[in-house]
């Protein structure tokens, strides 16, 4: 058996690379208990990881401010080589390079069955919906390693065509893991549309992710607004406006200043629980996002709310933030007819489509986001200066399979 190494969460502020057993096919304990199924998995497969991303999911784990306990093995954005095939994966060969949603789903329950796939109900025990490498995801080991095992393969791998292609936009592909599917999620579900004028809350990998599919979807200008300013000049790299949110002033007049009007006809929440108040070196405020994009979106507009907001943060504000609930303005959405979609973005629903894209080469997401390609002993270090705010979006490359830019 070849060595595995993972990433794991080792208390605030702290990751660190550890030996961990080869993969098995097999299912979690946890969830093999909880839900009465058998744990032999011949419906998975083990990946040799060719990419895996660092999320600002995870920083929310590697804060402290969730409750993921010390240990808690890291990484749902993987892409990688199918080395071994349960007897049951029918469709999926050795040597195929896939990308792996990072929702965990069967393919064989009702939400799956809706494509609801970041909710499925086989398995997580404690909830709806699963991920590799996260708090209350059921337990299933994480990706941020040498290799890891996919169940149902043959539903949740999206196979690349081309290996050689592959490999060689493999910095655009790795991005169908999570934050192209989600971004793309966020300003589609907010109704961008051809000739939208679109606010995208946060210039992270997901921001910036959101404002790139916000351009693919024909949008005629896309505000995005952050306090670091190295992640709005990479918004301005890809044709982006950009508001500072640290200066004074109120977002309606900035985006007036921009657009010549006070509000836009979509908004996205690409930041969630952690956001900051506005004005230099303001204290966090974690429904900052949901007022800010309630007070732009005009009336009769949808909100695409990816950002992440959970139900359970030991290092809340208060009280009731540390039960996930915030001062949402409910009454100023309600009064403008929005409608809101939230939770894990499913990321079947688009990745297919967004890989056609790359692969005809008419979307760039890895320059949009920076990607910016690590050993994984460097983990700990990329960790660190995403946590800085780097414009940057990290990409694990475990094997040296990734070919040099
Ligand atoms: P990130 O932490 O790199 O980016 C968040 C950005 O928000 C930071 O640049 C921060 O400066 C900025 N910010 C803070 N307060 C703000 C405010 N009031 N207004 C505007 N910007 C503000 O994280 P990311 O990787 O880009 O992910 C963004 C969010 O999306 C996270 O909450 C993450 O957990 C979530 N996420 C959700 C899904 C999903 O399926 N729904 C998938 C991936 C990530
Ligand atoms: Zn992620
Ligand atoms: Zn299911």
């Amino acid at each position: 058996m070849p060595d595995n190494r993972v990433v794991v969460y080792k208390g605030p502020g702290q990751v660190g690379v550890e030996n961990i057993d080869y993969p098995k096919l097999e299912i979690p304990d946890d969830v093999a208990k909880g839900l009465g199924l058998k744990k032999d998995a011949p419906h998975a497969a083990i990946l040799k990881i060719v990419s895996t991303n660092i999320c600002g999911s995870d920083q929310h784990m590697v804060r402290g401010r969730t409750t993921a306990p010390v240990g808690q093995t890291l990484g749902h954005e993987i892409t990688g080589e199918v080395v071994e095939a349960g007897a049951d994966v029918l469709f999926h060969k050795l040597g195929d390079i896939c990308s792996v949603p990072f929702n965990i789903a069967c393919g064989r329950c009702r939400m799956c069955g809706e494509g609801k796939t970041g909710v499925c109900l086989n398995v997580n025990p404690g909830r709806a919906g699963a991920a590799y490498g996260y708090v209350d995801m059921g337990g299933w080991v994480g990706g941020q390693a040498d290799y890891v095992m996919v169940p149902y393969a043959d539903f949740n791998l999206l196979k690349f065509p081309d290996r050689e292609q592959a490999l060689e936009k493999i910095l655009d592909l790795t991005m169908l893991s999570d934050i192209f599917p989600t971004g793309y999620h966020g300003a589609y579900t907010a109704g961008v549309t051809t000739g939208s004028t679109v606010y995208v809350a946060g210039a992270g990998p997901v921001g910036l992710a959101a404002a790139y599919s916000a351009q693919l979807l024909g949008a005629s200008a896309v505000v995005v607004g952050d306090m670091i300013p190295e992640r709005l000049a990479q918004a301005r790299s890809f044709g982006c406006e950009t508001v500072d949110l640290r200066e004074p002033g109120d977002l309606p007049d900035k985006i007036k200043q921009i657009l010549g009007e006070p509000e836009v006809d979509a908004a996205v929440d690409a930041v969630g629980f952690e956001a900051k108040g506005h004005g230099e070196g303001a204290a966090e405020q974690p429904a900052t996002v949901l007022n800010d994009i309630m007070t732009v979106a005009r009336a009769g507009a949808r909100l695409g709310i990816p950002g992440l907001y959970v139900t359970g943060d030991p290092g809340g504000v208060d009280e009731n933030a540390k039960v996930g609930q915030l001062g949402v303005r409910i009454g100023l959405g309600w009064a403008k007819s929005h409608e809101f979609v939230t939770g894990q973005c499913p990321v079947k629903r688009y990745n297919r489509q967004l890989m056609n894209l790359i692969l005809a080469d008419k979307a760039h997401i890895a320059k949009a986001v920076n990607a910016t390609v690590i050993k994984l002993d460097d983990a700990p270090t990329g960790y660190k200066d995403f946590d800085k705010g780097a414009a940057r979006k990290f990409v694990i490359d475990p094997h040296g399979m990734v070919p040099a830019a």
